[in-house]
Parts: C-alpha cells; structure tokens; sequence
C-alpha cells in the first residue's frame, strides 16, 4: 500500500513513546526493583522479629493464590484459553493474578502472546537466545530474558494482540484497577499479620514476608520460566522454539515448569499432559470443572501428543 491511497494504514502489533517507556521505567521501579529492597528489608527486620509460623503461613498462602492468578488465570485462561471459567471465577483470577505485580491483565496477555508468536526470533520481547554465541552470550540473554528486558520494551498493541479481551468490559474495569489491586495484595498480609499476632511487628513483618518477599519469590519463578527454561532442560516434543521442561520445578512453579509441553500444545489447560506429572494449575481447574465452574478444557487427544513426541 501507499502513503497516498486512501486506505487505512495497517494496524501497528507494537506501540512505542517516551510516555510507554516512562511507565514501563516505573513499573520497573516499583514492582521489580522494590521487592528486591523490601525482601532485604524482611531479612533485616527478623532483628526485630523472629521469622515464624504466622510470617511463613503468609509467605505461603500469598504466594499460592496470586501464583494460581497467574497461572491459571492470566496464562491459561487469559492467554490461551484453554478452557472456560465462570464470570466470578475469571474476575476473581484476573484480581489474583494482578496483585503479583507483573503488570495489568491486558498487557501480561499481549506480551505473552506475542512472546508465542515469536518465540526465540527477532520481536520475542524476552528470549535469552538473541544476545550473540558464546558464554558471554548466554549470560547476557539469561539476564535480558530474566529480568533487563522490563527496564524498557516494545509496547505489544493490545487492540492488536487482545481484541477479545477488551470486549470483556468486566475484565477492562478490573484491569484499570491494577494498581489497586497490588496495594490490596500488600495490605491484606498487613491487616492479618497485625490482626494475628495483634501486634504492629506482626503487621510490618506480615507486609513484608506476604507482601514483598512474596511478589519476589513468584517473579523470579515467573521470570525463571522465561529465561532458564528457553535454555536448558528437557525437550519431549517438537515445537519451533528453543523451549524446556524443568520437571522437578513443577510443584514450585505450580505446573508451569513444563514449558516445552506448553509451547508445543499452548491451546491444553493442562501443561504436564499426562497424570503423573505434576500440575497444580491443571488441577485447579479440574476441582472449577468438578464444582461446575469451568467448562470446555481443551486437553489434546494421545494421537496429538504423540504425533509431536520427539523422546
Ligand atoms: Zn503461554
Ligand atoms: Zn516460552
């Protein structure tokens, strides 16, 4: 097409501006460089207050429910689809899964699902495998994929990459609120720490270890999953990209560690595939089914699996 025909330009998939890039620099700031100074101000706290059962309930409960947000909402929900929630269901995920803190429902769905489209080639906004040969090479993708590229990245245009999200007006109104819904997931370890322990250490230690040592923990699993498992690990089925599964990261990854099972078959609610692998994901979308609350799990046939397996 030319400039000088009347009809319109095609649609941009990335968007880029000083405006994007300052908000990207800012969530940078404080959702993934906090953390890293909240988790030492946890350690320098225990001076205070000893490390105990309430601080590690907190840590862990936390960590599970926003970790399952994502998971299975943000990604096998939102992302791919694997399967249908109900309304309450899927708001209730959408709101776990921002109080990680690894952006808005609507931008975490664009850029992964343009991470599939590109997986591993030029327009991958997090591949470990673009940043030149050698060892010099791989430390620079491991540290680009892991953490750097967050700093500033092509914008995916969510008109482009989540047209059938933004249809979903309840999700919009939820996604507009993601800056509340972190604050929530800080303040809700806060209010039971204090509340618990009925004491204001019990409060600070509570939004420390369920809050920030909490959204710490669940990104560098995200992000380990991103950077590590594009490099090293095992290759079951064939798939284009250069993806892995790190089976004995499964139970800490809540299933998501089984990432060349997932690339190979994006459209399956369940990433281990098979019953002995395991995958908390998968199975609490088996318990929603069960209590009738999800619906259409899209769990490919044996003769798929098998047409792809490679070892
Ligand atoms: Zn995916
Ligand atoms: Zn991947």
């Amino acid at each position: 097409m030319t400039e000088d025909t009347a009809q319109p330009t095609p649609r941009r998939k990335t968007i880029s501006s000083p405006y994007i890039h300052r908000l990207q620099r800012r969530h940078f700031l404080l959702f993934d460089v906090l953390p890293i100074i909240g988790t030492a101000a946890a350690f320098a706290f225990l001076l205070v207050r000893p490390f105990g059962v309430l601080e590690l309930a907190l840590l862990f409960l936390m960590w599970l429910v926003t970790g399952l947000g994502v998971t299975v909402g943000y990604h096998r929900l939102f992302t791919h689809r694997t399967f249908k929630a109900a309304p309450w269901v899927a708001e209730l995920l959408a709101v776990l899964g921002s109080m990680a803190g690894q952006g808005g429902v609507l931008s975490w769905v664009a850029l992964h699902r343009r991470h599939h489209e590109y997986s591993d080639r030029e327009g991958d906004p997090h591949s470990p495998n673009l940043s030149g040969g050698g060892l010099a090479g791989a430390i620079r993708g491991l540290a680009h994929a892991h953490f750097l590229w967050m700093r500033r990245h092509e914008y995916p245009n969510i008109v482009h990459y989540a047209p059938d999200l933004i249809k979903d007006r309840r999700l919009v109104r939820v996604a507009r609120l993601y800056y509340y819904w972190v604050a929530l997931g800080l303040l809700v370890p806060a209010v039971l720490g204090g509340v618990l322990s009925m004491s204001w250490t019990g409060a600070v230690s509570g939004l420390l270890w369920g809050g920030f040592v909490r959204i710490f923990v669940l990104e560098h699993i995200v992000w380990a999953i991103n950077s590590f498992l594009h490099m090293f690990g095992t290759r079951p089925y064939e798939s284009r990209e250069n993806s892995h599964n790190g089976g004995i990261f499964a139970l800490v990854t809540l299933g998501e560690s089984w990432h060349n099972n997932h690339h190979a078959f994006p459209e399956s609610p369940s990433f281990g595939l098979d019953w002995y692998r395991l995958d908390p994901g998968y199975w609490l979308i088996r318990l929603f089914a069960a209590c009738g609350l999800a619906s259409e799990l899209k769990v490919p046939s044996q003769a798929r699996m098998s047409a792809k397996r490679i070892a």
